[in-house]
């Protein structure tokens, strides 16, 4: 009996079916939630598209754009609009943009951070001396002592914790520099100097018209779900809470009072979960997986009553104590996703060192938002509306030691026949790291059984 259980309906259980539906193998995928797509979801409130979880994926990794050409979907790709590609840090309560020149962390021009009003005069020499690094290699360390080593606390603050808490939600004091930032490891192995090495490996300047980093769809991420809707049995409302081995070497899923035997099965959800299910050391290390937890707090303002905002968004370093880590100006990054005359600003909420403020209600964030942009933006005006997303447990943390485990999660998960892993809690947390590990675990399944 050759059939195959995927559990979880997120990116990574879709890309999963996906794979087997173009194999012709039969299986059933069990999502607990009423819908799919996992974080993944549009909603459209008024005339505007406005994410509930990710906005955007990035191109420099093919496999988004990829799946998204296979299914014919080429001509809704839209980019970010990178004109307006200002991001602002919020620092002792005022806005000081991002430094031209930065490869994140690495400054790569020396005018602009002389300018900056980012840094103080200590930081500046120490990013300048940095220049004159000699080649090392360093074990796993976290993202906050390797940035500190090489340009000081004050860029850990208001750079290095600021970007991954975007991206993770995380803390750079636990955050693995080998799992988030392999590149920079890899130059400082290679050239001491991160300045140095990114100089050497600059990109040319893009050209107008150029493709831009961030894309998206034009109906939303959401469309992506909708285009990946599984051609077979799809069971919603409830969890599997157990997985067994049958005598024959196959899996017994359990779900509810019910049970579906298979002959292979991908387990597309968090790290956890995946460790809720499987016993010994294997489920040990996915359980120890962490997760952070974040909110998205979109808000709806008429133009006329807050002005226009410049550039993409604000990021708030976790040093200057506030709630919101960061927002996006929604119709500056995208065009058509707000109804004109509108600006819709998405807030960022939460993260690990702040998980408290998704118990508090949706009232409460809002007037906290409302106080915080009053402040910043000088905004005073009430919302047209406010839509608050919970994202519990949601985002994986790759900290110290993560390449480690996962390579021992890897040797002991292939030592059970049939046994697939997918999600964000192991080789990337984006979009497209997703998608090529259910595709890889879906392809997986397909050639074992036609073998
Ligand atoms: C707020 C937010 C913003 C983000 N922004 C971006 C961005 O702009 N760009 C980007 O590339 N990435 C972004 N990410 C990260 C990226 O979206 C996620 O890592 C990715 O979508 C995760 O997909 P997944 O399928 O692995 O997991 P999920 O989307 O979490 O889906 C897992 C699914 O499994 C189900 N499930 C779990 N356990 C069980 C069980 N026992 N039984 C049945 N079902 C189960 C869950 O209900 C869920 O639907 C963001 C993440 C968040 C939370």
């Amino acid at each position: 009996m050759k059939h195959a259980v995927i559990v979880g309906g997120g990116i990574s259980g879709l890309s999963a079916a996906y794979e087997l539906d173009k194999a012709g193998v039969p299986y059933t995928l069990i999502e607990r939630a009423p819908s799919l797509g996992g974080v993944i979801r549009t909603n459209r409130i008024g005339g505007s598209t406005i994410e509930a979880g990710p906005d955007s994926f990035i191109s420099q990794k093919p496999a988004a754009l990829e799946l998204i050409r296979e299914l014919g979907m080429a001509d809704q790709v839209i980019g970010s609009n990178d004109h307006q590609r200002i991001t602002f840090l919020q620092r002792h309560g005022r806005l000081v943009p991002l430094p031209d020149g930065l490869m994140m962390m690495i400054p790569t021009k020396v005018w602009p951070m002389v300018k900056t009003p980012l840094f103080g005069w200590g930081t500046k020499i120490k990013m300048g001396l940095e220049y004159f690094r000699k080649p090392e290699a360093f074990p796993d360390r976290s993202v906050a002592e390797f940035v500190r080593d090489h340009f000081g606390q004050e860029t850990v603050d208001y750079l290095a914790e600021p970007l991954l808490a975007g991206v993770y939600g995380g803390d750079p004091r636990e955050l693995s520099v080998l799992s988030t930032l392999p590149r920079f490891v890899e130059m400082e192995r290679k050239q001491g100097s991160l300045t140095k090495a990114a100089l050497l490996s600059k990109p040319p300047k893009p050209q107008p018209g150029a493709p831009t980093l961030f894309r998206t769809l034009k109906s939303g991420l959401g469309s992506l779900v909708d285009a990946l809707r599984p051609k077979q049995t799809v069971l919603h409302g409830a969890s599997v809470d157990a997985l067994e081995r049958t005598a024959e070497g196959g899996f017994r899923v359990r779900r509810g009072g019910d049970c579906i035997e298979a002959s292979h099965v991908v387990l597309a959800g968090p790290a956890y979960e995946a460790g809720r299910l499987l016993d010994g050391r294997l489920g040990e290390l996915l359980s120890g997986v962490p997760y952070a937890s974040s909110a998205t707090v979109a808000m709806g303002y008429r133009k006329s009553e807050i002005g226009e905002m410049k550039g993409f968004g604000i990021l708030v370093p976790g040093v200057e104590r506030k709630r919101m880590r960061a927002c996006t100006f929604v119709s500056n990054k995208f065009s058509g996703r707000v109804e004109d005359g509108y600006e819709v600003i998405r807030c960022f909420v939460g993260g690990i060192a702040d998980e408290g403020v998704l118990d508090l209600s949706d009232d409460e964030i809002v007037a906290t938002l409302r106080e915080e942009l009053r402040e910043l933006l000088g905004i005073t005006a009430a919302p047209e509306f406010a839509v608050v997303e919970r994202w519990r447990r949601a985002m994986a943390q790759y900290t110290v030691g993560h390449n480690a485990r996962w390579e021992e999660i890897q040797g002991l998960a292939a030592k059970v026949p049939g046994l697939y892993l997918a999600g964000n809690g192991y080789r990337g947390i984006g979009i497209p790291d997703c998608i090529e590990m259910g595709r890889a675990a879906g392809r997986g399944i397909a050639a074992g059984i036609s073998d």
